[in-house]
């Protein structure tokens, strides 16, 4: 569903992605970690083109995402993205920040649109928050009608990057449930995330990152258990 092909990316003289061969398989979760500025937003973002490539090949759905000619707007319908910020907008209510874009952009009339809202409002658990704003909402809320939102376009893929990283802690699970949730129905997902307990008991894979390379990519267990690479043992020990 997702594949790169010996991906290139600069910002400028800095080489941030090289080389960097990566896929994950309708249905599968791959979790990416690794140390800060290794790389691991701008890997989520060349997905969805928040960020052009300089050279090598990125398909989406067999989209050649890499290729002037593919249309974005389309490919972009069919990723949801929820990052570490809350990008909800702020003079919508929940409703209307999950309803714009597929009224918008999929012309989904605005009962059907409501009626789809309503439902992913009571899978994320906040079904009784549809006429809040988001700032009356907890970072947890936010988030979780950020991932609502997502999943109203009916998206084929979710990017997550470090969704819960500016939670307090003890919204952090309500977040993770729903993801887990997701993986479990077979959503495919590329998930940037510290939570390791998360990596350990949904991902397909496990893929460390750092100075822009992919170091290593296992399953949990082989992963937690076994890491080959010194830099992934001492990530590793840092944050376990
Ligand atoms: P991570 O998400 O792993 O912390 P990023 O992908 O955000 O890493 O960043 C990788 C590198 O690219 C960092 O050195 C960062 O400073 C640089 N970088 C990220 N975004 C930009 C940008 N828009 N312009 C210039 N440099 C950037
Ligand atoms: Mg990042």
């Amino acid at each position: 569903m997702i594949e790169f092909k010996k991906v290139n990316k600069w910002f400028g003289r800095h080489h941030v992605l090289k080389d960097i061969d990566f896929h994950v398989k309708a249905g599968e979760t791959a979790v990416i970690c690794g140390p800060s500025r290794s790389g691991k937003s701008t890997l989520i973002r060349c997905i969805n083109q928040l960020e052009r490539i300089k050279s090598g090949e990125i398909f989406v759905d067999d989209l050649p995402v890499h290729d002037k000619a593919t249309n974005i707007t389309r490919l972009r319908a069919e990723i949801g993205f929820v990052s570490q910020q809350f990008n909800l907008y702020p003079h919508m209510t929940v409703m209307e920040n999950i309803t714009i874009a597929p009224i918008k952009v999929k012309n989904v009339p605005r009962k059907t649109a409501e009626a789809i809202a309503l439902d992913l409002l009571e899978k994320v658990g906040i079904h009784d928050r549809a006429g809040a704003y988001p700032a009356q909402l907890s970072g947890g809320q936010r988030q979780r009608v950020a991932i609502a939102r997502g999943l109203a376009m009916q998206p084929k893929i979710m990017l997550f990057d470090e969704p819960t990283s500016a939670l307090d802690p003890e919204m952090i699970n309500e977040v993770l449930d729903v993801m887990r949730k997701l993986a479990a129905e077979g959503m495919t997902m590329a998930v940037v995330t510290h939570e390791m307990g998360f990596a350990r008991e949904v991902a397909s894979k496990v893929v460390f990152m750092d100075d822009g390379r992919i170091i290593e990519t296992g399953t949990p267990t082989a992963f937690f258990t076994a890491p080959e690479d010194e830099r992934t043992r001492s990530f590793l020990g840092k944050i376990l």
